[in-house]
């Protein structure tokens, strides 16, 4: 069952607007990276959740995410060279994808993006937020660069609530470790007031970012909230939470997204506009990113609209209510990393899918099992009869990979997506048949 195609001229006006400034901000970041030898300015390696990036700009380093360079390798079809590289080094094929991609990417002279080299960091900042991958990770690039490194011991929400211990164990570490290494690192005096001016930034930006989020609530809903998300995430995620460009951004693409509600238009998708939402689903999981496009055109094809999903919150849950807030940075940047979604124990996660599921008046919850990502995996079939059983509507699983393009099999997850959509409309039959008699 397809949907029709947009005309190109739709397609290409979305992509005149945040599209290409979102590209144009990602691109500048890679060119201010391969560019640090010669502008001098210091290169600071972190990872997405726990990311904080209005501190790292306080000393003027350029911020250099690792999953980010797996995934724009994986997107380029760069990935699996890389992945087969350092399976030959001796990691093992059950280790995080994003991790080998990112060895493999080094053995190969570590080209960025942009077709340069990237510079070697010269800090490692680890905000460790409940992955323990990341930690395992870090000690490898410790190995290769011999750079200050420093972990940001963050605990685990297990009983599912931040405590004000918790937040002083995170603080007093900001003050005693990350700051102190940061200065000596950039050369550069740490000014409170400099990072109090980005968090009321990213606060600006997160209010927005928000605002796009929640538009799926509308019926059609006028964005994609998983794949058609991640690009609207891509600011907010990386290098730009706190500067006045992402606030710039924000403000396009909500302007953006309002002229699509007004119009009642669905979705812009790479295939053209989706033009008629048949199914609303919630989406668990990171996707996969070597078949990005063919992974989306499946949902397309029937008229599929994601909704709401959680790895859109693997940056900051900011639709729960937080937001970076300037009259308390340091418990602020506490909070942020306290409360990733990685960081959450597997009741608050089914909480918040039952919130989605519920609030964006979804049919169903789809769950992308990621074979290399044990953080999101576990737990996941737990998840998924939890959420039919407390909601009453139908869960289905596909399996894919992050970046390794060995398992991503089209056949197999298409099947799987056509049956559960069958399973979908013959329930709401069902519905229909039960109302009439
Ligand atoms: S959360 Fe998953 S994808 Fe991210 S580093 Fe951990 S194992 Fe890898």
């Amino acid at each position: 069952m397809s949907t029709k195609t947009a005309t190109p001229t739709a397609v290409e006006s979305q992509k005149d607007s945040s599209m290409l400034m979102q590209k144009r901000m990602i691109n500048s970041n890679y060119d201010a990276l391969t560019s640090a030898p010669e502008t001098g300015r210091k290169v600071c390696s972190t990872f997405v959740p726990g990311n904080l990036n209005e501190l790292i700009q306080c000393f003027g380093m350029i911020n250099n995410l690792p999953e980010t360079n797996a995934i724009q390798n994986a997107m380029r079809q760069q990935s699996g060279g890389m992945i087969q590289t350092a399976e030959r080094q001796g990691h093992s094929e059950d280790v995080c994808t994003y991790v080998k991609a990112d060895i493999g990417m080094m053995s190969k002279g570590n080209i960025a993006p942009n077709g340069k080299p990237m510079p070697n960091p010269d800090m490692l900042l680890l905000s460790y937020t409940g992955c323990f991958t990341f930690m395992k990770w870090f000690e490898l690039l410790r190995q290769e660069y011999k750079c200050p490194t420093v972990m940001l011991q963050v605990p685990y929400q297990g009983d599912g609530e931040i405590t004000q211990n918790m937040r002083d164990f995170v603080v007093k570490q900001l003050k005693e470790e990350v700051i102190p290494t940061m200065e000596q690192v950039s050369g550069v005096k740490f000014d409170i007031d400099r990072l109090r001016e980005n968090m009321r930034r990213s606060a600006q930006a997160e209010d927005d970012l928000v605002w796009v989020l929640e538009s799926a609530k509308n019926k059609p809903s006028p964005i994609d909230a998983y794949f058609g998300a991640i690009y609207y995430l891509g600011p907010m995620f990386t290098a730009f939470r706190g500067t006045q460009e992402a606030v710039d951004y924000y403000k396009v693409l909500r302007k953006e997204i309002e002229e699509r509600i007004a119009k009642s238009q669905g979705p812009i998708t790479p295939e053209g506009e989706i033009q008629k939402e048949r199914y609303r689903l919630v989406v668990e999981g990171p996707p996969n990113w070597t078949n990005f496009r063919e992974f989306w055109k499946m949902f397309y094809e029937e008229g599929a609209v994601v909704v709401a999903s959680t790895y859109t919150k693997v940056g900051g849950v900011y639709d729960q209510g937080f937001r970076h807030d300037a009259d308390n940075p340091l418990e602020s940047l506490a909070d942020y990393c306290l409360g990733c979604y990685t960081n959450r124990n597997l009741p608050k996660r089914v909480e918040l899918l039952e919130q989605y599921v519920n609030e964006y008046e979804a049919d169903g919850l789809l769950i992308n099992s990621i074979k290399s990502c044990n953080s999101f995996s576990a737990g996941q079939l737990m998840m998924m009869q939890e959420i039919e059983k407390r909601t009453g509507a139908p869960g289905a699983f596909v399996e894919t990979d992050l970046v390794d393009p060995r398992y991503f099999s089209a056949a197999n997850v298409k099947n799987r997506l056509e049956s559960y959509f069958q399973m979908i409309e013959q329930r709401r039959q069902g519905r229909m048949i039960a109302t009439a008699s």
